[in-house]
């Protein structure tokens, strides 16, 4: 918390100070250097020259050229202090650096920022690079330290009581990382309290010198290593110190507690700002430390420019800034120490550090002694713990000293036996390792006496000649072992080969019987196809010979109405009938030869003869034996049509005996009949009479018509009878029965037409031309009638 305790805040401009540093031994030319940079006897003032073109110079000339004032131009500046090269750590301190210790002290929070090209002494001037106390190289940081201690020193016996701490922190590419403490990336923060500060840095308590230097080893290991592992990043991080000094003064009014702070900051070369072609990590890097020191000119800027009203300073764009931010136009008393380096090639970052450190004396700050606050709490409460503690030391002085002696006295005792007990049994632990070392050494002497090439009574161990007899021994034993197994291998190699062909010969056997299975599969599918043809081709015989059967069934009805109808007409059978008769019967027989022998010839010779396998021989004889079957089975089956073709025959012959027996009856009758009517008509004319002759006459005409009825179905109106016709009844008679016999012969010779065999449509071509010759037989015998 910034209080000022009703202090009145006094606007103080920022301290600059330079510091030139000595000529290095590269810039010295043959024992000579040029410096551009003068600093005036008063420590006030420096000029920097501006040589024209002196790069161009031969060195000979060169001291000539540069006292010449035409050769160059002089910029000069003001300072609150300007140390040229000659000046010491010492000096430096105490003109400049002893002034912020001093306002630490007395509450202030202080704050040197060496600022700089690489190379110009800023770390030089910050730490010294000794840890020697007496060194004169020591620089501000250690020096500062000891000057605070001195101060405690001279305060001891006064009523202050002081508490010194330390802090290291280095800021590498934005990020923070604690220097006496490993730790990840820090944070900074603000509070009322405090104001801003990094979260979590370690704070070290220094009680004396002595830990100065061990903080400052520790930080600064820490940042070589760093720097090595980032390739010098010393000259591309800041490194902040910081030291907090607490102190509570007892005064008759009350205690009054102050806080003063001390940052000592080196910050990054400025150098960097302007480096160009850089690429990667360094060009990040460079992007970084722009940044920062850009930022860093920018809240410079932002702080001198802008005086009217209240401006906008960019504390925020980098660690740096935001971590200055009381140091840069706040509560601090602020030294800012610019180095240069005096050589020629060094003129341009010269000229621009001093441009900058010019322009930072018109920052102005506003310093104010942190008093009775709450950053004084650690030191109250440490001394409030002394104090208790104090108390009860007292409380404890108050028991009889004697009591406390005796105590003491037993305890002694009792450590110093301990102390013998502890002492036996390390003895004897040193007894046991020492047996121990002994044993182990002994055995390794063997094993190397065994191991080595090691001489025994000046022979060589495996020269002795109980040696080379074992060796020979063992090598045998080895050699027999050896062939021992070479010959079981050989037996295991055989028997692996004998394996081998074995699976070879299977293999091949197996390819076979694949090939062979292959074959059948394929013959198999070609049986069944001949199979199918076949069956085909048997159903259309078998369809043929039914209808060769059914057509000569219907000649022969028809040659047996042909010989009736001869026989009634009392007409000699023609030869020809008879031997067609005979004809047709053989037929029968000859188709059905023919048609077992077409059935055995459409069997593939091939499949007879060529078959080797067993399995197509027994499909063949299969075959054979169901088309025999087949063939007995047709035989068998014509066998039974033709003794069907014998019983209708004999049934016909009979039904014609019968009908020829009716018929004579009833022409008996008639004729009896016409007798009656005959003799009625020649006896006496009566009426009676003639009735009975219209009588008889009726009954004849009945007679006839119902004996003639079965055989005129299809002749019906041809047969006629007229009561007034002349004709005498024997010759009606006549008439009649020849009319009957012509209506029954016309009838039965329409039948016939109708019979005519049709040509058949899709037969099969062997039985084609068999049919064509019956058909054309029948015709032949059509035409004979
Ligand atoms: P920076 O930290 O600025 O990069 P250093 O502090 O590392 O520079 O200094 C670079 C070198 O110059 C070091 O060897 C240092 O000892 C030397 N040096 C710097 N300033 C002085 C000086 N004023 N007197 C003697 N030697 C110096
Ligand atoms: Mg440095």
């Amino acid at each position: 918390m910034k209080q000022n305790n009703g202090q009145t805040p006094n606007n103080e401009n920022l301290r600059v100070v330079i510091r030139v540093r000595p000529p290095m031994a590269r810039e010295i030319r043959d024992g000579k250097f040029i410096s551009t940079v003068q600093v005036a006897p008063d420590n006030l003032q420096l000029c920097i020259f501006d040589y024209h073109a002196i790069e161009l110079v031969p060195d000979e000339d060169l001291e000539q050229y540069v006292s010449n004032p035409s050769n160059y131009t002089l910029h000069q500046f003001t300072f609150d202090y300007v140390y040229d090269q000659d000046s010491t750590q010492e000096q430096v301190y105490n003109t400049t650096a002893a002034l912020s210790v001093d306002s630490t002290l007395q509450g202030y929070n202080s704050t040197i920022i060496a600022y700089g090209q690489t190379g110009t002494g800023k770390t030089y001037t910050m730490h010294g690079f000794s840890f020697n106390p007496n060194s004169d190289q020591l620089g501000i940081i250690p020096r500062s330290l000891h000057n605070i201690f001195n101060h405690i020193q001279m305060k001891s016996n006064s009523s202050t009581t002081f508490m010194v701490r330390a802090s290291y922190l280095q800021i590498y590419n934005e990020n923070i990382s604690d220097l006496l403490r490993d730790s990840a990336s820090l944070n900074i923060r603000e509070d009322k309290k405090r104001g801003v500060f990094v979260e979590n840095l370690s704070e070290w308590a220094v009680r004396g010198p002595a830990e100065i230097y061990q903080l400052m080893r520790k930080g600064n290991a820490k940042r070589v290593t760093a720097s090595t592992r980032m390739n010098d990043t010393s000259s591309r991080s800041h490194a902040v110190f910081i030291i907090t000094v607490e102190q509570i003064e007892e005064k008759p009014e009350g205690k009054s507690a102050k806080v003063g702070k001390l940052n000592l900051v080196d910050l990054a070369g400025s150098e960097r700002v302007r480096v160009t072609g850089a690429t990667g990590q360094r060009l990040e890097e460079s992007k970084k430390i722009n940044q920062s020191l850009s930022a860093l000119g920018n809240v410079i800027a932002a702080l001198t420019e802008n005086r009217g009203t209240k401006p906008h300073i960019p504390y925020r764009d980098s660690k740096i800034t935001r971590l200055l931010e009381d140091s840069l136009g706040g509560n601090c008393k602020t030294t800012f120490m610019a180095m240069i380096s005096p050589a020629i090639d060094a003129f341009g970052e010269s000229l621009s550090t001093l441009k900058f450190a010019n322009r930072a004396k018109t920052i102005k700050n506003t310093p104010i002694v942190n008093q009775d606050g709450d950053q004084g709490a650690l030191l109250r409460k440490y001394q409030l713990e002394i104090q208790k503690l104090k108390s009860e030391l007292e409380e404890r002085s108050k028991q009889p000293l004697e009591n406390l002696v005796n105590e003491l006295e037993k305890e002694k005792q009792k450590a110093l036996e301990d102390k013998q007990e502890a002492q036996s049994a390390y003895e004897q632990r040193s007894k046991d390792l020492f047996k121990e070392t002994e044993l182990r050494k002994q055995l390794e002497e063997k094993i190397s006496a065994l191991n080595s090439q090691m001489l025994v009574g000046g022979q060589k161990i495996e020269e002795t000649p109980q040696f080379q007899s074992a060796l020979e021994k063992q090598q045998r034993l080895i050699r027999q072992q050896y062939q021992e197994k070479l010959t079981e291998l050989e037996k295991e190699r055989q028997s692996i080969e004998e394996d081998k062909a074995q699976t070879d010969k299977y293999k091949q056997l197996l390819l076979k019987q694949r090939d062979i299975m292959i074959a059948l599969t394929n013959r198999l599918n070609d049986r069944d196809e001949t199979i199918l043809q076949l069956q085909e081709e048997l159903d259309v015989y078998e369809k043929l010979q039914k209808e060769n059967e059914d057509q000569l069934h219907s000649q022969q009805i028809r040659l047996e109405q042909f010989e009736e109808l001869f026989l009634e007409n009392k007409i000699e059978i023609p030869l020809l009938l008879q031997n067609q008769k005979q004809f047709n019967k053989e037929k029968v027989v000859d188709i059905q030869n023919d048609l077992q022998i077409q059935k055995l010839e459409s069997i593939p010779v091939q499949t007879l003869h060529t078959n080797q396998q067993v399995q197509s021989d027994a499909l063949i004889s299969y075959e054979l034996k169901n088309q025999i079957e087949i063939n007995k089975q047709i035989q068998f089956d014509l066998k039974l049509t033709r003794t069907e073709l014998e019983k209708s025959k004999n049934e016909i012959e009979q039904l014609k005996k019968k009908q020829n027996t009716e018929q004579g009856t009833l022409i008996e009758n008639a004729r009896k009949s016409v007798d009656k009517i005959l003799e009625l008509l020649t006896s006496e004319q009566s009426e009676q009479s003639l009735g009975n002759v219209a009588k008889e006459l009726n009954q004849l005409q009945r007679m006839l018509k119902q004996g003639i009825q079965p055989s005129r179905t299809h002749v019906k109106g041809q047969y006629s009878f007229s009561k007034s016709t002349s004709d005498s009844p024997n010759k009606i008679m006549l008439i009649n029965k020849q009319n009957d016999s012509m209506a029954k012969s016309t009838g039965q010779l329409v039948k016939l037409m109708q019979m005519k065999p049709q040509p058949k449509q899709n037969q099969s071509p062997v039985l084609g031309s068999k049919l064509k010759q019956k058909q054309k037989s029948v015709e032949d015998l059509w035409n004979q009638i």
